[in-house]
Formats: C-alpha cells, sequence, structure tokens
C-alpha cells in the first residue's frame, strides 16, 4: 500500500541526483532507459563537479579502477559494453604473492572478463591520451539517455514545502521531486542530506592509497602481463595489496587500517612486491598518487520520502568491487523509484532489501578478513594456500576449491557469504590441512596452464572463422554476448545444416541453458573473427533473484528470437 499517492513519478517529475560517478550514472541511465517501457517522460538533472576529462586526482574518482568480472556480464547483458578506448587492458589471471610464494589463478572459461579502466582523463603527466575515462564514458551514456548533466557543485539543500531543493552557487535553488544522493565518501556532501533530517548518516570510511607508476606499455606487458598481483604478506593491518596493470601505467592500491607513508614505504620495500616495480621504493616514486577514503560499508537510513541515497554513499560491498555496488544500488533505486514510487514506505519495500542484503554480506566479509589476517601471520598456513591452488591448477572446475575461493575473493565476483560457505565445506578444509602438511610448492608447469595470448584492451574470448562456440545437442550451463564479429546460427536436419539465423554484437545466445537443464537446441559458429562473452549462470541468476527487471532484458531477447525464428521457418516452409 502506497502511504501517499502523490509519491510517483510522472510525466515532468523532477529529479536530481547529486554526484555523477557510477552510482549517478547507472541511476540516471536506467531510470530513463526504464521510462520507455512505462511511457512517462521524468527530467533528470545530474550535478557533477568534476571534470572527468582531467588529468591527476582531481579529474579522478581515485580507485584501482578494477571492473569485476559480475560486473563487466551484468553491463553486457543490459546492452553496455565497455569501449576498448576506455578498457586499459583485460585481465584473466590472478596472481598471489606470499611472502616467500607465488601463484597463479585462471579466469574461469579463460577469457578477458575483469577490464581495468582510468576513472579519469589519466595519471598526472600522461602524454598518450589514447583513452578515456571510464565515469565520463558513463556519464555521456546517461546524457545519451536524456540526462542533463550541470558541471557544478551542490552546496546546500534544503526542503521546499515537501518536497527537497537543491543549491548551487550564484543560481536560483531549484526543486525536484526526488533527489538521489551519489555523492561516494570523498566529498563533505553527506552533511548535507544528514541535514535534511530523515535519519541518514553517512557510512564509515577509512584512508587508502593509491599510486600510478608510469612504466611504459612494454615494461607493463612483460612483467605484469594480463594479471593482477594480490599480496597476501605478514603485513600487520593490510586487507587488501595490489598491482593493477593498464595500458602503461601500473596502480598500487593499499587498503588497510592505518595507511600512511611510512606503510606504503615499508610494502613497497618488500622483496615480492619490488620485483613489479622497477626499482621504485618510496611513497614518493609515482607519477601520480593520492589517498581517497574507501567506504566502510554501509549508511544509516539511507532513504526517506523524496530521498535515496545509492553506491558509496549509501551501501557498497566492502574492499570490494565499490562500482559493482554502485551499479547494483543505483539500477534497484531506478526500478523501486519508477516502478513503485518515491516515498519512504516504497523505498524500505523496493530498495532496503538489497542494502541490507549488501550489510550482511559485509559482516561475512569482516569475518573472512579476520580468518586472512590469521592466515597471514603463520608461514604454514599461507604455504598451505599456495600449494593447495598449485596442485589445483592441473584440475578443473569444481576441484579447484582453494582457487575459486580466491579468485571470488579477489575478484569480488561472488558475495562474501557464498565464500565464506564455500570454506566451511568438509573437502576444502580436509584439502587445505593436507596441503599445508604435505605438498608441493613448485608451480604448474606451462603446459598445465591454458594461457591464450589476447589484445590487450578487448575483453571476452576471440574465435576464428568456422570454429563452433556452442554445439547442438551438448549440455551448457552459460549464455553469451557478442562483443564484436558475427556468429551464425545452425541446426541440422535430415543430416543437412539449415542456417536459422545471423547473430552480431550485443546479440545474445545459449540462454536457454540458463532456465533449462536441457542441451544445446542449436549450433553457433564463428563467421570470421568473433569476440564473445561468457555469462556465468550463477551470476546471472545471483542477478534475476537481486533485480527481476533483469530477467526482462532475457525475455526481451527470447521474444524477438521467437519472432524471428517463426519469420524463418515460414520462410523454409514457403520454400
Ligand atoms: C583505494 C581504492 C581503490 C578502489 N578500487 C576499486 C576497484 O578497483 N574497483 C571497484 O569496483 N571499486 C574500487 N573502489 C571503490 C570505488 O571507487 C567506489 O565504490 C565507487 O567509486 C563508488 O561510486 P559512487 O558513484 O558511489 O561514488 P564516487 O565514485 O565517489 O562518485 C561520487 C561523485 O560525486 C561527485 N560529488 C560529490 N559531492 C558533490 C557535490 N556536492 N556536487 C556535485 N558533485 C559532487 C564527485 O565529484 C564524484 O564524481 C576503490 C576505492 C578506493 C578508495
Amino acid at each position: 500500500m502506497k502511504q501517499n499517492s502523490s509519491l510517483f513519478l510522472d510525466d515532468g517529475s523532477r529529479v536530481a541526483v547529486i554526484g555523477g560517478g557510477p552510482a549517478g550514472s547507472f541511476f540516471s541511465y536506467f531510470l530513463l532507459h526504464m521510462t520507455q517501457r512505462v511511457g512517462i517522460s521524468p527530467s533528470v538533472d545530474i550535478y557533477e563537479r568534476r571534470e572527468f576529462s582531467k588529468l591527476g586526482p582531481v579529474g579522478c574518482n581515485m580507485c584501482a579502477g578494477v571492473i569485476s568480472e559480475s560486473l563487466v556480464q551484468s553491463l553486457s547483458i543490459e546492452g553496455i559494453k565497455l569501449p576498448e578506448n576506455v578498457v586499459q587492458r583485460g585481465i584473466n589471471s590472478f596472481q598471489l604473492h606470499t611472502d616467500k610464494e607465488s601463484v597463479t589463478m585462471y579466469a574461469p572459461f579463460n577469457e578477458m572478463r575483469i577490464a581495468t579502466v582510468y576513472r579519469g582523463g589519466g595519471p598526472r603527466g600522461a602524454t598518450e591520451l589514447k583513452w578515456e575515462s571510464f565515469d565520463e564514458y558513463l556519464l555521456q551514456l546517461a546524457g545519451a539517455e536524456g540526462a542533463n548533466i550541470i558541471r557544478d557543485r551542490v552546496i546546500n539543500l534544503s526542503w521546499d514545502g515537501q518536497k527537497p531543493q537543491v543549491h548551487i552557487k550564484d543560481k536560483e535553488p531549484q526543486t525536484y521531486d526526488l533527489i538521489v544522493g551519489a555523492f561516494g565518501v570523498n566529498s563533505p556532501s553527506g552533511e548535507l542530506f544528514e541535514n535534511l533530517s530523515f535519519g541518514y548518516r553517512k557510512p564509515g570510511a577509512r584512508k587508502t592509497s593509491n599510486m600510478e607508476f608510469a612504466f611504459g606499455s612494454e615494461y607493463v606487458t612483460n612483467t605484469l602481463g594480463n594479471s593482477m598481483h594480490a599480496f597476501l604478506m605478514n603485513l600487520p593491518g593490510l586487507h587488501f595489496a595490489a598491482l593493477v596493470p593498464k595500458g602503461n601505467h601500473v596502480t598500487m592500491c593499499l587498503i588497510g587500517d592505518d595507511i600512511n607513508n611510512k606503510f606504503v614505504d615499508n610494502f613497497m620495500q618488500r622483496p615480492p612486491v619490488q620485483k613489479y616495480l622497477a626499482g621504485n621504493d618510496s611513497h614518493t616514486a609515482g607519477a601520480c598518487s593520492c589517498s581517497p577514503y574507501a567506504s566502510l560499508g554501509d549508511a544509516t537510513q539511507p532513504f526517506g520520502d523524496r530521498v535515496v541515497l545509492i553506491g558509496d554513499s549509501g551501501m557498497s560491498r566492502l574492499n570490494k568491487d565499490g562500482i559493482g555496488s554502485a551499479y547494483r544500488t543505483a539500477k534497484v533505486a531506478a526500478v523501486t523509484a519508477l516502478f513503485r514510487g518515491i516515498s519512504q514506505k516504497d523505498f524500505q519495500d523496493g530498495y532496503l532489501p538489497i542494502c541490507n542484503a549488501i550489510k550482511l554480506d559485509n559482516r561475512f566479509g569482516r569475518v573472512i578478513y579476520t580468518i586472512v589476517e590469521v592466515i597471514k601471520k603463520s608461514r604454514w598456513l599461507t604455504r598451505g594456500v599456495v600449494r593447495m591452488i598449485n596442485s589445483e591448477q592441473r584440475k578443473s572446475g569444481k576441484q579447484r576449491r582453494m582457487s575459486m575461493v580466491l579468485w571470488d575473493m579477489f575478484t569480488g565476483s561472488a558475495p562474501y557469504r557464498d565464500v565464506f560457505m564455500r570454506c566451511l565445506h568438509p573437502g576444502f578444509i580436509g584439502g587445505y590441512i593436507r596441503h599445508i602438511a604435505f605438498g608441493s610448492s613448485a608451480p604448474a608447469t606451462e603446459a598445465d596452464r591454458k594461457e591464450e595470448v589476447m589484445e590487450e584492451t578487448a575483453l571476452g574470448r576471440l574465435y576464428h572463422n568456422g570454429e563452433i562456440i556452442i554445439q547442438e545437442g551438448e549440455p551448457g550451463d552459460c549464455m553469451y554476448v557478442i562483443q564484436s564479429g558475427q556468429a551464425e546460427v545452425i541446426i541440422t536436419q535430415d543430416g543437412k545444416e539449415v542456417s536459422l539465423s545471423v547473430l552480431s554484437q550485443g546479440d545474445v545466445f545459449g540462454e536457454m541453458a540458463l532456465f533449462q537443464q536441457q542441451p544445446r537446441s542449436a549450433t553457433v559458429r564463428a563467421m570470421g573473427d568473433t569476440r564473445v562473452l561468457t555469462i556465468d549462470k550463477r551470476i546471472f541468476l545471483r542477478r534475476v533473484h537481486e533485480d527481476p527487471s533483469f530477467a526482462y532484458l532475457i525475455l526481451q531477447k527470447m521474444s524477438q528470437r521467437i519472432r524471428e525464428l517463426d519469420s524463418e521457418m515460414a520462410r523454409i516452409k514457403t520454400k
């Protein structure tokens, strides 16, 4: 039951989005995109103080710039393909370094499904500006859907009767039907929302460190390759440390309890880190550096009548996939505002469940980080981790228990709860104990690794002309989105091949396997070079559970497919 029938978005309703980072852009994009389905046209103003084309921290929302596997897949189903000039490098593996050993984990399907990007114009002093800012790309997507981008800072918020008002310097205050807080945790804007007195309290945050090194693309390719490098070292208070390869730079990212210059120097001087830093060993060495705040997870009361807070300023995942949380919260908030309403009760019914899910998951995350702290302190325990991963590299699928736990943990591909539950499995615990006691720390041989040499910035996997992507009659448990090129859909009838259709960029296939345990109903074959992104069943189903409108996208594509098949069948019959 709606509390107040006037709290709906309608033709001419005005929405203000404070912050044009990922959360603000995603919200505006999805709201405007979905209004076409409902047939109303509200207006959306995005207030953003930064120029994302500027170099250095001033044009940047300061992060490691890793777009998670689950987000790359979700966006590709949403029809958002990250352009190659936004993707700095595709990542297909993770290297884990302890104080003594290193081990490599490869992505499921051995595919480039993680992207590294620059949030702003690029590191300070960068000269080869061949790339585009990720945040600017998203902002322009929202702009293309009709959002009005106002490059200015919001300095105050107030109430105009029942409706919220936005103030910017030297302009008349503007009254809106809904305001959306998407200002992150790196500005004082949280206080503006706290002063609206609906109970909001901004999330806690802690200081972190990011540094960019201009090593040149040859060094980056030869030394770091297409791998993210994560460090499991005995450095008290360090929760996450990674080196992230980009086009011609490397980003070093440290998240922990008390990150300061001394801590950064200490980390950089550790032998496993030194191998990748070309002799640099001090916090002053980077071409560009910043110390942004990272959200500690959850705000209090992130909604009220006509107000909702999303992304870092609302709810986000602890230490991992913050941009993925921005996407998830923005989409659910937009669906709620459009299909339920914009009262506190509407957000409580439609938006609170995802906030609670993230909050609960962060509790599991905190337990996992505590366990990792213990493992880091013991040479035996870290060696057990490395040994178990090494022995698993020769196995496949569910047998790779430690590798999948760490992959999902570092990439943020699965909720902390899933990761935690898998750690309790007797097979995991037994295997770990066995590898602490016995086993080899020697890396798997090159022959055991199925690394494919791929372009630096294209995501997915490349199939060559005539190569079969899926085969009729075979079992399947994933679907695919074409990133570039074309593929032909074929069925076999009376021993002859019948071509049903030609698929191209953005088209989805293999989706029936997500709904039914049936063999593939057709063969799909590459026509020329075709790049395809694989979508995991578990990631798809998790998204549908959280945001049922996600399933609509697939239904839309399936209904289109049935229509095309009908007309193709009619054409074949007539022949
Ligand atoms: C060290 C570090 C590394 C990270 N690495 C990753 C990573 O690799 N992958 C990942 O997914 N996440 C990462 N994150 C988290 C990620 O940066 C955030 O979760 C994400 O940026 C949140 O998006 P957002 O849109 O909510 O907020 P933000 O990205 O902070 O955007 C907020 C926007 O609001 C604007 N704004 C604020 N106040 C005002 C105002 N008053 N008027 C107008 N505009 C305003 C700001 O200019 C900004 O553009 C990292 C975070 C840190 C600190």
